[in-house]
Order: structure tokens, then sequence, then C-alpha cells
């Protein structure tokens, strides 16, 4: 299959390439990924990457595990790059994989210039980011000429846990009216309250998507309002993500998922009959 892509680099010995997994569905990983996962000889890999993406690793691969496991913290950041810097040191063909994109809150950069102190060679494999290719598989485009022309990608977590104060909330519930917050489960009660504050009305659609692109995705539709209790009246898990605005209404014309079984799709969820004119 690799052959008939002439373009397509190897995966070299002693360089690293920082990829992304996509949000679980392994149908959206790139052919990069693909060909990297072909040829690595070691695969370290996060939490969010499952079992069904690390299978199409090479049979005699290492796979390398760098994310939180049995609730004990995360391995140092310092401690994954000097491990990737070690094993492009002995010659492998090191495979970084993370969910979703890895630039897209992974850390990716930060890893990345480690890499570049350190003098190796790497490549950066974009991967479908769980903000977009997780809210299609909800039905919800990120834009829609009737709602929105802009979208803001927040995260509702920092590093120790906490909604994060670098992020000025009232600037984010003003700046466009379609926003995508990772991170958000924890804190979910609080980001809505504070989007409400800030002059987001209640009554705004807003969804949670669990387990995205996943066999087991789990979806809750709601209002700013109610959505921390309907989400914990569903038993929603991590990872998530969450978005606010109009174009969560579509997704009762869009849910092409949940038409594969049987749910009917209404075809003006937004309730004008302009979709398709062009003026
Ligand atoms: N680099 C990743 C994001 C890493 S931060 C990306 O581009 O997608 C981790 C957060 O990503 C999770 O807390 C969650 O908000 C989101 N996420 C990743 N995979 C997801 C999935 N399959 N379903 C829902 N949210 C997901």
């Amino acid at each position: 299959m690799f052959e008939r892509l002439p373009n397509i680099p190897d995966l070299e010995p002693g360089w690293v390439w920082l990829a992304g997994a996509g949000p679980g569905d392994p149908g959206l990983l790139t052919l990069l990924t693909l060909h990297a996962l072909n040829q690595a000889d070691s695969v370290v890999y996060d939490a969010l990457v499952g079992q069904d993406i690390l299978k199409l690793a090479r049979p005699n691969a290492e796979l390398l595990y760098a994310g939180k496991r049995g609730g004990k913290p995360s391995p140092k950041q310092h401690d994954i790059s000097h491990r990737l810097i070690g094993l492009a040191r002995e010659g492998k063909r090191v495979l970084r994989l993370k969910g979703g994109d890895p630039f897209v809150f992974g850390r990716g950069g930060e890893e990345a210039l480690a890499l570049v102190e350190a003098g190796i060679d790497f490549r950066i494999v974009p991967g479908v980011s769980a903000g977009i290719g997780g809210l299609a598989y909800a039905g919800i485009p990120l834009t829609h000429r009737d709602t929105n022309s802009a979208v803001t990608f927040v995260t509702g977590h920092n590093a120790s846990g906490v909604v994060p104060d670098s992020v000025d909330w009232r600037a984010v519930a003003k700046g466009s009216d379609a926003l995508v917050v990772y991170m958000p489960l924890k804190h979910i009660a609080r980001i809505s309250e504070m989007l409400v504050a800030a002059g987001r009305e209640a009554s705004e659609p807003a969804a949670l998507v669990s387990k995205a692109t996943m066999p087991d995705q789990q979806i809750v539709v709601s209002t700013l309002a109610d959505i921390a209790a309907d989400a914990a009246a569903a038993g929603l898990e991590p990872p998530a993500m969450f978005v606010v605005g109009q174009v969560v209404r579509l997704r009762a014309g869009l849910d092409w998922l949940g038409a594969l079984s049987g749910t009917r799709l209404t075809p003006d969820p937004m309730g004008n009959r302009r979709l398709d004119d062009s003026a």
C-alpha cells in the first residue's frame, strides 16, 4: 500500500515521529501514522491511545506506556522527553503516539523542543483532534453558515487540575458563538456557571460528547444551565468534549451515526428552510 504512495517518507533509525492517533476510531489514523506504526521499533504512547490502534504496530515493536496508571501521577514530561531522546540515540525508530493531534492540548510542542535541544531528528504528524473529529461523530459541525463563523478551543483544566485562571472566561464567552472545551468534565458545573455569568444565555444549547468515535461514544445534549446535572445523571465518563452554541442544534439533523442504528433525522433542525439556497 505504501509503495503506491511514492512521497511518503520512512521512519528512519534514530528519528522520532511525534504523531497524532486521532480520537479513537482507528479509521481516523493518517497514512503517515499508520506507516510509522508499521515501521517503528519503539512506540511510546499515551493513555488516550486505544488497543485497537496499538494492535496495528509491527508485531515485534516494543510498546512503552507513558500515561497515568492506577491513579498514580503521570510521568514527568521531562522523563518522557528523556526517554524519547535515549531511544533515538540507541538508533531506534521511535514513534511517539498521542491521542488526537499532538499539538492540540497534548504537550507535543514541549517534547518537540526537547528533541530540538538534544539534536534529534524528528517529524510532526498531525492527527484528527477530538474537538473537530470527535464532534463530527456526534453530528455537530463546528461552523455553520446560519449560526457562526468562528470557534473557540479552550481547556477546562490546567496542569494542576483546576479551572485554568490563565483563561479569560469573560473574553471566551464573548469571543464566538461556538465554544469547544477540552478536559471539561471535572469542572463542568463551574465552567457553565462562569459562561452564564459572563453573558451567555442559560438556555443556550450545550452538549458533552464522551468517548467520541469509540464504540461506546455517549452524548448528552442539554443547556448551559442543566448540562452539569444531566451529565452526572447520565454517568458520563472521560474523555469528553464540551460544546456550547447554536451548532449543537444541528445534531438533530446530522446525527449520522445514530441514523445508522435507526434514529430519525430532522431535515431542518434550525427551523429555517433556506439551508441550500446560496444567497
Ligand atoms: N491532543 C488531543 C487532546 C489531548 S487533551 C486532541 O487533539 O484531541 C485530552 C482531552 O481531549 C480529553 O480530556 C478530552 O477533552 C479530549 N478527548 C480526547 N479524545 C477524546 C475522545 N475520544 N472523546 C472525547 N474527548 C476526547
